[in-house]
């Protein structure tokens, strides 16, 4: 945070009082160094994680233009454009927009594939002021008439980095030549990859550039951890790790990230079939039965979130204080989207992530994009040292074709019989916590981890416990 605060940046009356009644007083850095240079009206090139409050820095600039500018949209008209990888991401930076424009009367709309097209028809037939959107419904509805781009005046691309790699490019630039082009444009992304360059350059006209942090980065706040674990395994592990947690902190929110839409749903129907409470979001849901989800989960009724990536991206749950990567993913950028639902607005989270012998290239292009070593946990009861050695070895591995994680639709490869429910009853161990705690993943509150010692310096810590670990209870 910075020392500017919001009531010192010359936002119109309204906006300063939604923001007050949020109870934001001080902008966040991307907040303070973007909106000064979008009130002046120019264009934007921003390099930014998700969770710096990217949201508000394009919002707010775009609700005080409107707010010393009022005039109605006209019939199927939009003025302010902003186009987003997915539905939920949609849905949240709508509900920004509603949020720190509420004391603004202003046309708000989303367009989005999945649902009925004609809510969204009736609702641009008497013109939009904001209108969020994903390009192919967008490009749809455009298609048949039901709006006219010619007149907006702001254009936003909202984790372009995503639109490009979910292969939209061809979309956005159908749409950009559409748009007038005295417009202000505004283009957000996490990373600033040479594909985002060169749409920034034909998008862009002399923005101003900002950088949050540096590309690949991961937030500093997040504790990340690399666990070495057989494939087969990994169910049984992820197990051990959420009943831990659930055991200590019962109100904290955990996410895990599968590759696959059947690994998702099949992994949140094991962790229900032995206690621990939990849902999917994949694409394979509807847009309503996602948002549901999301719903539950963002109010604690959920407290286990299994996610795919593409499901995942708009997610903004402040209470997320662990991320289990459950399968690498296979874009080494991915990994820092997802580790970033953790450590929301200021807070500190843990990511953990699982890798298999076929992961192992996964995570070497993980450490060379975020350019630093993901400390390895091995207190557990799963650990696989042979994995942990090749990695450490720097030997050749390839990468495997389709993510190679090892959850398939069937739940979960032929690990004890009866699932999760048979924990490990051994000795407590050595070394522990005190206080009857002997698990390290308990949350943020629980004190400094004894994994941490991998993490202050030290790669590979020594392994504690060695002889007593067993990986098979009866
Ligand atoms: P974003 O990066 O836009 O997804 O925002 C991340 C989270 O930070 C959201 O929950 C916002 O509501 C919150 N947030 C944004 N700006 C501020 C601020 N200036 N002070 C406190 N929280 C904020």
């Amino acid at each position: 945070m910075t020392e500017t605060t919001f009531e010192a940046l010359p936002l119109a009356t309204p906006i300063q009082r939604a923001l007050a009644d949020k109870g934001y007083t001080t902008p966040s850095p991307i907040q303070a160094k973007a909106i000064p240079v979008l009130l002046e009206g120019r264009d934007l090139l921003a390099c930014a994680q998700t969770g710096t409050g990217k949201t508000a820095a394009f919002a707010l600039p775009v609700l005080d233009q409107f707010a010393r500018n009022p005039r109605k949209p006209f019939r199927r008209g939009v003025r302010c454009l902003i186009l987003t990888p997915t539905r939920e991401l949609a849905v949240q930076v709508m509900q920004s927009f509603e949020t720190y424009g509420k004391y603004l009367d202003l046309r708000i709309g989303m367009v989005f594939g999945g649902v009925s097209e004609k809510p969204q028809i009736k609702n641009l037939y008497q013109g939009l002021d904001i209108c969020v959107a994903t390009t192919g419904r967008l490009l749809d509805l455009h298609q048949q008439g039901h709006v006219d781009l010619s007149q907006v005046e702001t254009f936003i691309l909202d984790e372009a980095d995503r639109m490009l790699d979910m292969g939209f490019i061809r979309d956005i630039r159908k749409i950009a030549a559409m748009i007038p082009q005295q417009r202000q444009t505004m283009l957000f992304s996490a990373t600033m990859a040479p594909d985002i360059t060169t749409l920034a350059n034909t998008l862009l006209h002399n923005p101003g550039e900002i950088r949050i942090a540096p590309q690949g980065t991961t937030a500093e706040k997040i504790d990340q951890h690399v666990l070495f674990v057989d494939k087969g395994n990994k169910q049984n592990l992820l197990i051990d790790l959420l009943k831990d947690r659930e055991e200590a902190h019962r109100s904290e929110l955990s996410l895990v990230f599968s590759r696959t839409k059947h690994g998702a749903k099949n992994l949140a129907k094991k962790l229900n079939s032995i206690g621990i409470e939990a849902d999917s979001i994949h694409g394979n849901k509807s847009q309503a039965a996602r948002q549901k989800t999301l719903d539950l989960f963002k109010q604690g009724r959920i407290p286990v979130l299994v996610a795919t990536d593409v499901a995942a991206r708009g997610i903004d749950v402040k209470n997320i204080t662990l991320v289990i990567n459950f399968d690498l993913p296979m874009e080494a950028d991915a990994y820092v989207h997802r580790i970033g639902r953790t450590a929301r607005a200021g807070k500190s989270g843990r990511a953990l992530s699982f890798c298999s012998l076929e992961e192992v290239a996964l995570l070497r292009d993980v450490e060379k994009l975020i350019k630093k070593t993901v400390p390895v946990y091995e207190d557990h009861d799963h650990h696989a040292q042979a994995i942990a050695s090749l990695h450490q070895s720097g030997a050749r591995v390839v990468k495997p074709k389709n993510g190679g994680g090892g959850q398939r639709g069937g739940g979960g490869g032929g690990q004890r019989g009866g699932g999760g429910g048979q924990r490990r009853s051994g000795p407590p161990r050595q070394g522990g916590n005190g206080g009857g705690g002997n698990r390290n993943f308990r949350g943020n509150s629980g004190g400094n981890p004894q994994a941490s010692s991998s993490s202050s310096g030290n790669p590979r810590p020594q392994r504690r416990n060695a002889g007593r670990r067993s990986t098979s209870q009866p």
